[in-house]
């Protein structure tokens, strides 16, 4: 076909692509180990509602109930959430909503690479701020950096992915009070962390969104629901290019499930998590020349003398994880937080691939 039919902003663009898994154990994507169908009472729960399913209906566009929900556990009114088909779905409604060609888009970086992606595919630019060494992001200079450029969209990932380094509620807020444009604080992985969430701040800043998700603390990556948290008048805007029925119905009736058992699911799971952050990092530090960034997400970030030895260490041990291709993160891997026997499994691997050096 003629490459000029497409949009000009796509012409080079390649699509984005996941790389195939033949390991059986996959640590390369933030998954949680647990489900929430491992709770026999809220499968039940789930089982009760699923009889009275009916898949010939579409979804409520608005997923109200699920909404609902979802206030009881943000502290918020229904009205200031929006559920997305995954965060994924907030970002890029976030990005569509407000950015126009030419319109910059401001990171620290590295960070998650989708708010760079959606950006550019509608001619928005990314303008990144390197973290300092070691991973850690001075909020100073990114509030300097944000009142220097303003910029049409700043993005703050906290924690962030990858580097697992966290902002107090004070330092994002140093940001939130600089920004003149939108501000997305991508909270994917804020339950793991010991930090406050920035949903406070939504009645003071009406520039602010929060992103949250119910992917890696509650397990449910597979059904794809994400949510931004902002006030209504935000919400209001991110519904402009919000496709109607953008939550299928079965993950609108997962995530009730979800909600309704949520402090049953998170006291289980958060404290496992954060146990086996502990176990992992600690086992990290014994290996020789490995840097291990600490992190409060469910990963850890590492660098490594020689990252691709490192991966085929891994997958020969059956251990999928993550690297990259960025030159930030040169040498790194990031390994998803699971359990201790995965945390043993990981550790002979590089201890073995070190003893061959
Ligand atoms: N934000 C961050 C920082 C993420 O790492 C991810 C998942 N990789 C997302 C948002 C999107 O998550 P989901 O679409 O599964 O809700």
């Amino acid at each position: 076909m003629d490459n000029r039919w497409i949009r000009k902003t796509l012409q080079k663009a390649e699509p984005y692509v996941v790389p195939a898994i033949s390991e059986s154990i996959v640590i390369n994507a933030n998954e949680s180990p647990y489900t929430i169908f491992d709770f026999p009472e809220v499968r039940r729960d789930y089982e009760k509602r699923f009889v009275r399913f009916r898949s010939c209906r579409y979804p409520d566009p608005y997923a109200e109930e699920l909404r609902l929900a979802l206030s009881g556990y943000m502290g918020c009114e229904p009205g200031e959430i929006l559920v997305g088909n995954g965060g994924d779905e907030i970002i890029g409604l976030t990005v569509n909503t407000f950015i126009n060609p030419g319109d910059t888009v401001l990171t620290h970086w590295p960070t998650f690479d989708m708010y760079g992606i959606d950006a550019v595919m509608i001619g928005g630019r990314e303008v990144r701020v390197p973290d300092e060494d070691g991973f850690v992001r001075n909020a100073a200079a990114y509030r300097r950096k944000v009142e220097e450029v303003q910029p049409k969209l700043t993005v703050i990932c906290n924690p962030n992915n990858p580097t697992g380094h966290v902002w107090s509620l004070a330092e994002v807020e140093s940001i939130a009070a600089a920004a003149k444009n939108p501000l997305l604080v991508d909270e994917a992985y804020m339950e793991f962390a010991a930090a406050d969430s920035a949903v406070s701040l939504i009645h003071k800043y009406d520039n602010l969104i929060v992103l949250r998700t119910l992917s890696k603390s509650f397990g449910l990556a597979g059904y794809r629901i994400g949510y931004a948290v902002a006030n209504k008048e935000m919400i209001k805007a991110l519904s402009l290019m919000k496709p109607a029925y953008n939550v299928n119905a079965m993950s609108q009736l997962v995530g009730l499930v979800a909600m309704d058992n949520r402090d049953k699911i998170l006291a289980y799971t958060i404290p496992r998590i954060t146990a086996a952050r502990r176990y992992l990092a600690e086992k990290l530090r014994t290996l020789p020349d490995v840097a291990v960034y600490d992190s409060a997400a469910n990963f850890i970030l590492i660098r490594v003398p020689d990252g691709a030895a490192a991966v085929n260490a891994l997958s020969a041990a059956d251990i999928a994880v993550r690297s990259y291709k960025t030159e930030a993160l040169k040498n790194c891997l990031r390994l998803t937080v699971t359990t201790n026997e995965t945390a043993d499994r990981i550790i002979t691997a590089l201890r073995k691939e070190y003893s061959h050096a």
